[in-house]
């Protein structure tokens, strides 16, 4: 590909709409432009990027026995009232009406129609199993679209969809997409990570998330220094601590706190730390009111509390409608004489002698001890894993790392088979739902991932295989015919030898051809200028480490054969 001949806008300045390193480089070098909020054009070296990324999935994909369609992005909200998500699915489903008032939504992910297409096409347990995917532009209308491709409204994804016959062989095509999925991210050149995950919006009852390492992830995964684990925050199980024995249970008594309702100002006032108190939260789950027992400096892990009370939407409640849902001002709630339903985290009840709200304005009970002075039915996991817990599977230490998904897999079960009524007759001649699976990649943000980790103060180090041109030949001498014509020979020759290569033949200066190779990552460069002519020598310099060699124009293709192997 010719510079002089392609639309690659580039930029010298950081546009100021970009936080994120990814999204700035983007833009600066003309991979996108924004079309309106979370909506943005792929230029043709940001298609010719997100192509390579689609390559390598459909080739992994086709290899583990997938097959390829392409669904509808306008589905029928009759589809989705059927699975029951119409409702379900939240604002991000962009819901509108047609000319003859049927309601529609945008494909914000395919469940219900592929379901459909299952119930129709596949009847007998011969026809199984079967994975089904498309590679396509998904609409959800994200709240905070930002970070460009990272987060957009409409971006490309891959999903798959998988039916069995039975448990056994569903996990059995859960295998084979996760093994997939950990092919696709090793052949893109990427540093990730499988991680155990919650299964959200999508439902199911098992999921696992392929991050890709990065600062600016909006994830956080706890990583076992020692053994496999890893896990999304989110999910990440707490190990059970036991009960301190042997510490003697003191004299509940209670301690005036006067405007101490913050666990920082109690626990000074008493002269307590904070793993001495116990907070107790109030949330408000699907609108109802529930409160939740936590150690003084621990988080809730709200993922893990919606999950137990198995709804939709939970948020903190205001102060107001604690004082409503529990007749105590907030900063004082504690568990004996709850009025609300209260949960308690695993980890009070191993607590002794602890320190909670008496229920009252400007007060609080000091040595209170679960079972003697207060019970909770409800207990479970419901806090943050935090850096200082042992790995929940061997008990060694952990690290917290940022992560970007570009994966996640589902075992979905029966929920939408069922739902949505699509059976298959087994070999005895009974009617059983179809076992599914799903399977998504972020296409689009698998580029931006990319470039999230591998980039430097002058621009993009593409990973080659996600690389649109393997090398760039840069022509200094545009004015000298005898330099032009060997970067034109070199040109054709890398190309002739099947790499992709690109030339910048425009007429500009050294310095900003130079500038804009670094800009747009190319692997590998190549520039032809004056001192070809003294020593019939070419410049060949590698993005990812700045090293630079001089080589003698046949041995190039070699040269960069070697290269690209290692
Ligand atoms: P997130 O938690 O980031 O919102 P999600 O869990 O809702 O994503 P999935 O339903 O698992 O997303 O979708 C499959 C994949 O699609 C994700 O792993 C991610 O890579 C990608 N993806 C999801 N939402 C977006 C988006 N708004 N922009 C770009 N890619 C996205
Ligand atoms: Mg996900």
């Amino acid at each position: 590909m010719r510079y002089s001949q392609v639309l690659i806008p580039t930029m010298k300045e950081v546009p100021s709409e970009a936080e994120v390193i990814s999204h700035q480089l983007m833009l600066r070098a003309g991979f996108i432009k924004k079309l309106t909020s979370g909506i943005y054009t792929y230029l043709p070296y940001g298609l010719a990027a997100i192509r390579r990324v689609e390559n390598i999935v459909r080739e992994e994909m086709n290899r583990a026995g997938a097959q390829e369609l392409s669904m509808p992005m306008v589905q029928p909200a009759d589809l989705w009232k059927e699975s029951g998500r119409y409702e379900k699915y939240g604002p991000e489903l962009l819901r509108f009406k047609d000319r003859h008032e049927r309601e529609s939504c945008l494909g914000p992910t395919h469940e219900e129609v592929i379901t459909d297409i299952a119930r129709k096409e596949m009847h007998s347990y011969r026809d199984l199993p079967v994975n089904l995917y498309q590679i396509q532009t998904k609409f959800r209308d994200e709240i905070r679209p930002r970070f460009g491709l990272m987060r957009g409204r409409e971006f490309i994804m891959k999903d798959a969809y998988s039916f069995d016959v039975d448990d056994e062989a569903a996990e059995v095509s859960y295998r084979k997409m996760y093994d997939a999925y950990n092919r696709i991210f090793e052949r893109c050149g990427l540093e990730f990570r499988c991680v155990e995950a919650d299964s959200g919006a999508i439902g199911g009852s098992f999921s696992h998330e392929f991050m890709v390492l990065a600062d600016t992830g909006e994830d956080t995964i706890a990583v076992c220094n020692e053994c496999n684990w890893a896990a999304n925050l989110e999910k990440a199980e707490v190990k059970m601590s036991d009960r301190r024995a042997g510490v003697e249970q003191r004299e509940m008594v209670k301690v005036e706190t006067p405007g101490k309702r913050k666990v920082q100002s109690v626990c000074e006032f008493l002269g307590i730390g904070p793993d001495q108190l116990v907070k107790t939260l109030v949330l408000l789950a699907d609108g109802e009111p529930v409160a939740v027992m936590l150690r003084g400096d621990r988080e809730l892990e709200e993922v893990k509390l919606k999950n137990y009370l198995g709804v939709t939407d939970i948020r903190p409640a205001e102060d107001k409608e604690i004082f409503d849902a529990t007749g105590v001002p907030s900063g004082y709630l504690g568990p004996i004489n709850s009025k609300t339903r209260l949960l308690a985290d695993q980890e009070v009840p191993a607590m002794v002698n602890l320190t909670v709200g008496a229920n009252e304005k400007n007060y609080h009970l000091q040595n209170v001890n679960f079972g003697r002075d207060f019970e909770v039915t409800e207990v479970a996991d419901f806090r943050q894993l935090t850096k200082d817990d042992p790995c929940p599977s061997c008990g060694e230490s952990i690290r917290l790392v940022e992560g970007i998904e570009v994966g996640h897999i589902f075992k979905l079960g029966t929920s939408y088979s069922e739902s949505m009524n699509a059976y298959y007759q087994d070999r005895d001649g009974n009617e059983r739902p179809l076992v599914m699976g799903c399977y998504g990649i972020g296409v689009s943000r698998v580029v931006a991932a990319a470039i999230e980790q591998n980039h430097d103060d002058n621009g993009i180090i593409f990973p080659v295989p996600l690389a649109p041109y393997q090398v760039t030949v840069l022509n200094l001498g545009l004015n000298d015919p005898e330099v032009s014509a060997a970067a034109e020979r070199i040109y054709g020759q890398l190309n002739e030898a099947g790499f992709d290569t690109f030339i910048d033949d425009r007429d500009e200066r050294p310095g900003i051809k130079f500038k804009d190779a670094d800009l747009l990552g190319f692997p590998f460069r190549i520039t032809v200028g004056k001192r070809f002519k003294e020593k019939a020598m070419v410049e060949i310099r590698c993005r990812q480490d700045g090293t630079t060699e001089d080589i003698g124009i046949d041995d190039l293709v070699s040269h960069i054969s070697s290269k690209l192997a290692n």
